[in-house]
């Protein structure tokens, strides 16, 4: 029996933005940021739970404000009673009426949660010796559902259904687990794409993706510029070649009527997809544009505030591919929520990442994913930029455009002690 004592938190910044790494049409200069928590006991084997909230920068001290806001449900709180019931953990924060205020279930109290929720499934995968997505893959279909908030769902997904898509993939669970464990799960890759690389470092940068680390996708930032994105787009489809996936990405640039134009004017480039064409709150707007540009797909989900907007997306038919994010909702809960809202409707997954730390994490979601969800890698690939992966634990390893296994026990959140004292932000 243990208990918890107290959490830590750290405000940890690296100076992304004076190399124009992460840059984009809206974010032209971001600092990788961590609000960074872990989640302390008094049990003699020593673990703690470590869990994030990516941002870019300023505000990150907002962030963990609202992470440190949330230690008094922790403290004094049985351990081993918790970590048996993820569900009443979600509860525990999320159910918080006068927390609630802040969002709902929304916003920056609403992914400081997710931090802490992270933390303690970091933690229950720790003590169960197990790296997250196979603790996740060994847990039943009644366990997984017990995780779930079904609360402003059930007109679209109920408990039953869901029960009914995850036991549906129950035979084949150990197959698909071997699978993930010899040959990985598809990436693609974003580095070669920043806006603020000149021509020379986006071909170069676009060759080496393919030819050396063995990516059969690329994407690039679009927006700013509509003769600047052909251009760019003409130099990377040179340098990649015809079979190569190119998918773009305006990180909310344009209205409405804007995007439609302005990927009609790009479309001779064969675009993989268009990632976050406009405001990620407007799912009506999503609808119109992807009806418009049929058949390229239309892919969103990285600002997704929760599972409510996510189940709206899928029932409009937004968005032909949802990229959920590791830290903007709360936590594995809500991601899996959302797992089972696409499986459902039968569109791929391709989670957001990069930053800091979210290909290490998001990673753990998509195998679990195709362990005992949907059952399918078709279409589905995880993003991977090749920035900041030796601050953690367990950093992400690509082979042949794969993402490798994770086999270290915990969620994959772990940041070194060197990096975090190095970079914690002393204004
Ligand atoms: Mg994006």
């Amino acid at each position: 029996m243990s208990t918890f004592t107290g959490i830590t938190t750290h405000d940890v910044r690296f100076p992304t933005s004076t190399m124009l790494d992460g840059s984009d049409a809206m974010n032209p200069d971001p600092d990788y940021s961590a609000a960074y928590v872990s989640v302390h006991t008094d049990a003699d084997d020593g673990l703690e739970g470590d869990g994030f909230v990516f941002t870019i920068g300023r505000g990150n001290d907002v962030e963990v404000a609202a992470i440190k806001a949330l230690e008094d449900h922790l403290v004094g709180r049985n351990v081993e009673e918790l970590l048996a019931d993820m569900g009443a953990a979600w509860r525990l924060f999320v159910y918080d009426s006068q927390l609630r205020w802040l969002g709902p279930e929304k916003g920056v109290e609403h992914m400081a949660i997710g931090a802490v929720l992270t933390a303690l499934w970091d933690l229950k995968a720790k003590r169960a010796g197990m790296p997250l997505w196979q603790l996740l893959s060994s847990m039943s279909p009644e366990e997984l559902v017990d995780c779930v908030d079904f609360r402003y769902l059930t007109d679209v997904l109920t408990r039953t259904e869901a029960l009914e898509i995850l036991k549906r993939a129950e035979p084949g669970r150990e197959r698909r687990t071997q699978e993930i464990l010899e040959s990985g799960y598809p990436g693609y890759t974003t580095t070669p794409g920043w806006l603020g690389y000149d021509d020379e470092k986006l071909v170069r940068l676009a060759r080496e993706a393919v030819e050396v680390e063995g990516f059969n996708q690329i994407k690039l930032k679009v927006g700013a510029d509509l003769d600047e994105d052909r251009h760019r787009l003409r130099l990377a489809r040179e340098a990649v070649g015809p079979d190569i996936r190119i998918a773009v990405d305006a990180n909310q640039r344009w209205d409405v009527p804007e995007a439609i134009e302005w990927i009609r004017a790009l479309s001779e480039y064969d675009l993989a997809w268009v990632e976050e064409p406009t405001s990620p709150d407007d799912v009506l707007g999503h609808a119109a544009i992807q009806k418009a540009i049929a058949p390229i797909p239309v892919a969103t989900g990285e600002h997704m505030m929760n599972r409510v907007l996510a189940k709206q997306y899928l029932q409009a038919h937004a968005l032909s591919i949802l990229q959920m994010d590791a830290t903007r909702v709360a936590g594995p809960n809500e991601n899996l929520a959302i797992l089972l809202l696409a499986a459902k409707f039968g569109v791929p997954v391709c989670p957001h990442a990069g930053g800091v730390g979210l290909c290490e994490v998001v990673a753990h979601m998509s195998m679990f994913d195709y362990v005992a969800v949907s059952g399918n890698m078709e279409n589905r690939r995880i993003e991977y930029v090749d920035h900041l992966h030796e601050h953690f634990v367990s950093p992400t390893v690509i082979r042949n455009g794969r993402y490798v296994a994770q086999r270290t026990p915990g969620a994959g959140t772990e940041m070194l002690p060197a990096s975090i004292e190095e970079f914690t932000y002393r204004g």
